[in-house]
């Protein structure tokens, strides 16, 4: 692939159509639905039309042949495409409703999908859904590392939920504390942390333990942003890069359901 093909293969993951695709739209869809679904994933800045992966011209014209899917032919180049072609979903002949069916499974999986439970629900082989779980993770990983939220001037809100292995009721301030010690770790137990900014992007990411994050919020939180988190002493090492306010526990605590549920806004900007 090249660079620009890598690119567009990213976008499309964390795209505000593919956040929001479910498994049971998708299954609803007809060959042609799908295609067109897939294309305005794909190419969400013209709508859906078709972009030449080769040149990015969109002068094409339409060479579908009657049996077969979409497909193109790039007037500028001469390039023949189709919706798949220069996507990581390019590497294997499979319906296009199993490309938005993996995606959206994929993409409603916090902790990312096992691939046998991803080769079960849509029916492929195991190698070949171990193979697409790998890709899609690798997109995604790549697609958020560029990004970064807040500024000077604005303010992100941070938080950490644990989920998986025993988890002590976190609504009670001691408790919280207690989910920290380590004979509380049981070794599954992972934390999302979200960084939100007040009226724009919110970036999640999986670690074991909150101030293991730390790193993470330096390098997407740009600096001169003001960060909004919990008394958790696991924030503390912020101080020495933002300006923190502390929240009561109460207002943390509130907000942590529909901060993990909120879908991935892609407007975060580029480093
Ligand atoms: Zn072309």
């Amino acid at each position: 692939m090249n660079k620009a093909d890598t690119q567009m293969s990213q976008h499309f993951l964390l795209s505000r159509v593919a956040k929001t695709l479910t498994l049971a739209h998708v299954m609803r869809l007809s060959n042609e639905e799908a295609e067109a679904l897939f294309a305005r994933i794909r190419w969400p800045d013209t709508n859906g039309a078709p972009v030449c992966p080769k040149c990015r011209c969109q002068a094409v014209y339409d060479v579908r042949r009657p049996t077969g899917p979409a497909r193109w032919r790039s007037k500028t180049c001469g390039k023949e495409f189709t919706v798949t072609s220069g996507t990581l979903f390019a590497w294997r002949k499979m319906p296009v409703q199993s490309y938005l069916a993996a995606t959206a499974i994929f993409i409603n999986e916090v902790k990312g999908k096992a691939a046998l439970a991803l080769s079960r629900d849509l029916g492929t082989a195991y190698k070949t859904a171990f193979v697409l779980a790998h890709k899609l993770r690798e997109a995604m990983a790549s697609e958020m590392k560029g990004l970064h939220v807040g500024g000077e001037g604005k303010t992100v809100e941070t938080d950490g939920a644990y989920f998986g292995g025993y988890v002590k009721p976190a609504n009670l301030k001691e408790n919280r504390r207690d989910r920290r010690l380590a004979k509380n770790q049981s070794g599954k137990r992972r934390v999302v942390v979200i960084v939100r900014e007040r009226g724009g992007a919110t970036l999640p990411a999986v670690f074991r333990s909150e101030s293991a994050a730390l790193g993470w919020i330096s390098s997407h939180v740009a600096k001169g942003s003001r960060i909004v988190a919990d008394e958790a002493p696991s924030w503390n090492d912020l101080h020495s890069r933002y300006e923190v306010e502390h929240t009561g526990n109460q207002v943390a605590v509130s907000g942590r359901q529909e901060l993990l549920w909120q879908p991935v806004n892609t407007s975060a900007r580029r480093h």
